[in-house]
């Protein structure tokens, strides 16, 4: 039985926090900290009521490299999970370098001061992490994450030659705001404003952000419009996938979103660099997300159904073979188990999963690694077991 630090107690570490409890033959003390305190205390009374079980907290401002270093000592967890924002990835990797323990993430690192979604800043921690015999696994959510692993097992089990993938995300769910994000608003609002970009025969193509768009007949929602986006998980599927010729990620946003989202920008409010307001300087984005609802108050009155996957095609036998590997989450399953919504859900669960793959040794090598560089079975069997399903149809 092992312990587990979790770091960030906003909808992903609320879920992650309640699944590694829910499994107590894993995870034999569950500890959550993050930058207030009073959220993780929030989360764990929740534990106690719905799951019966105990977990620890703790105030910790990730920021700081040392007091991270120091709580990681105190504690000597076997693993540290980090589903705080991605600003906080590279110092909590110093740390569990300085502290000696393996590291966990759902998403990529990002300066703050520019919306980049690059692996190169981790990728950097390679040979460090390979020479203290520690392992750190990037990107253990859903998309990144699952969607990596979904690929692996078709490069694996499916296909001798994978030639394209599309990743297709929807979510279809309804949570009554006019417009609300269902992670992070900053993250969230930075990722959908930035330039699309695929991967084609060897070139990054970009295209103007929301330019191109189709519409996809997602398992379990139905047709709707998605639009091509960039999004990290290609950034490392292009280099494990040999024989590919095209990967691209998809997504789906209702009109409201986008007229909102479309004025928020022309007016200035998405905007990350300071300015200056009233004698001080604030960042546009920021104060909007002061304003927007907090993605796990969502939860609650939710409805409706996420339904993400590949769309992978290619050879298996000197035929064309095309599948789609895909997984549908209900928001109001979720909130009944862990009191989260769907998109939450589909994060969190993954990396409790990535989290048990390491700690009970499936998974653990020294280095920096991605979810699709590791044995998809022993973590697409515990996924389904842990609350996400997942379905191969023939196309
Ligand atoms: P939230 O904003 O709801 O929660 C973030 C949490 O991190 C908050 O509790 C916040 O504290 C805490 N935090 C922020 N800064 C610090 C700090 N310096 N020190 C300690 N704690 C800090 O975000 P989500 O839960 O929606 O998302 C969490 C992560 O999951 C993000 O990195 C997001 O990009 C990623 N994600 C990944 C997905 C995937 O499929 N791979 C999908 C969705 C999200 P406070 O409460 O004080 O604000």
């Amino acid at each position: 039985m092992h312990k587990v630090l979790i770091i960030g107690a906003g909808g992903v570490g609320g879920v992650v926090a309640h699944k590694c409890a829910m499994a107590p033959q894993v995870f034999g003390e569950v500890v959550l900290a993050s930058r207030t305190k009073a959220r993780c205390d929030a989360i764990a009374a929740q534990i106690a009521e719905l799951h019966g079980r105990t977990i620890t907290t703790a105030q910790l401002d990730a920021d700081d490299v040392a007091q991270s270093a120091a709580l990681i000592r105190e504690l000597q967890p076997a693993l540290v999970v980090n589903v705080a924002l991605p600003y906080q990835d590279l110092p909590l990797m110093d740390a569990c370098l300085e502290a000696g323990v393996d590291y966990l993430d759902t998403a990529n690192y990002e300066p703050p001061d520019v919306a980049k979604f690059e692996y190169k800043w981790q990728w950097a921690y390679r040979e460090r992490f390979e020479e203290a015999g520690l392992m750190a696994l990037l990107g253990s959510g859903f998309d990144p994450g699952v969607t990596n692993v979904f690929c692996a097992y078709a490069r694996d089990h499916l296909f001798d030659t994978i030639e394209t993938v599309d990743i297709v995300d929807c979510n279809a769910g309804s949570h009554g705001h006019p417009f609300a994000t269902n992670f992070n608003p900053e993250i969230n609002i930075r990722e959908v404003t930035a330039r699309g970009k695929y991967w084609e025969k060897g070139e990054w193509k970009e295209i103007d952000a929301m330019s191109v768009s189709e519409v996809v007949d997602f398992p379990g929602v139905g047709p709707k419009k998605a639009y091509l986006i960039y999004h990290e998980e290609l950034e490392s599927l292009v280099h494990h996938l040999p024989g590919l010729q095209r990967i691209r990620f998809w997504m789906t946003f209702g009109d409201e979103y986008l007229t909102h989202l479309r004025v928020l920008q022309n007016v200035g409010m998405t905007r990350i660099d300071p300015i200056e307001f009233q004698g001080q300087k604030i960042v546009p984005i920021q104060f909007l997300k002061a304003l927007l609802p907090d993605p796990s108050s969502l939860a609650e009155n939710y409805t409706g159904k996420t339904s993400i996957g590949c769309i992978i095609e290619g050879k298996k036998d000197g035929k064309a073979r095309k599948v789609f590997i895909y997984n549908v989450c209900d928001h109001e399953q979720t909130w009944k188990e862990v009191r989260a919504q769907a998109v939450s859900y589909t994060t969190g669960v993954p990396a409790a999963v990535g989290a048990e793959m390491i700690v009970t040794g499936k998974w653990r090598r020294p280095g920096v690694w991605h979810m699709e560089q590791l044995d998809s079975v022993p973590f697409l069997d515990r996924l389904a077991e842990s609350g996400l399903p997942w379905h191969v149809q023939e196309m």
